[in-house]
């Protein structure tokens, strides 16, 4: 299996990128943004719970996010392999991933850290906030409460990755379509 995890602050183009990605090497998507929208619009209760979290841009419990990429996995046992977009985001969320592929014999390939300044993340984001509907979008002080939560919980996962060998840093800034190629140059080094 090739699974990959997408990683980088809020604005990072993880979403993007995984789209391509997805569609090169044939992979399934697990963005827990996204899973944590659906339950929204669809009115549960995990739903509530998370939108009261994601509205002050603050992080969903582990457990809550890792029981929702445990299900997926186990939906599709037979895929070529997973990327992971927004997830884990916390260490305790890597260890949950690295144990839970460990159960299925398989484990992360690559981590593909996307690298952009903290002034252009808030320019994509307020931009993105115009079209998206995204009420985290859309009020600066809240992007930069997401950015602080990524700084304080999130950014060490690069470390628990790094001290693996399994991390790899590209620029994120310029032409998506560059981007992509400075990413699949780091996943093709680990399938060749
Ligand atoms: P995203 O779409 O990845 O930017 O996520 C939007 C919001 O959902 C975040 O600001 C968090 O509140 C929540 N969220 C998404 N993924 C996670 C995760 N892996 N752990 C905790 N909270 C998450």
């Amino acid at each position: 299996m090739l699974n990959i995890v997408l990683f980088g602050p809020p604005g990072a183009g993880k979403g993007t990128q995984s789209q391509n990605l997805i569609h090169k090497y044939g992979l399934i998507h697990i963005s827990t943004g996204d899973i944590l929208r659906a339950e929204i619009t669809a009115g549960t209760e995990l739903g509530r719970e998370a939108r009261k979290l994601m509205d002050n841009g603050i992080l969903v419990p582990d457990e809550v996010v890792i029981g929702m990429v445990e299900n997926v996995i186990k939906a599709n046992r037979d895929a070529k392999g997973f990327i992971f977009d927004g997830f884990p985001r916390t260490v305790a969320q890597a260890q949950a991933l690295d144990d839970m592929l460990g159960r299925y014999d398989t484990g992360i390939s690559v981590m593909v850290s996307l690298i952009v300044s903290q002034q252009e993340l808030v320019t994509r984001l307020l931009g993105r906030g115009k079209t998206s509907g995204r009420p985290d979008d859309q009020d600066e002080q809240l992007i930069m409460r997401r950015v602080q939560e990524y700084l304080d919980k999130t950014a060490p996962v690069a470390d628990y990755y790094s001290g693996s060998g399994r991390l790899q840093q590209v620029e994120g800034i310029g032409p998506i379509e560059q981007i992509f190629d400075r990413i699949c140059e780091k996943v093709d080094a680990v399938t060749i």
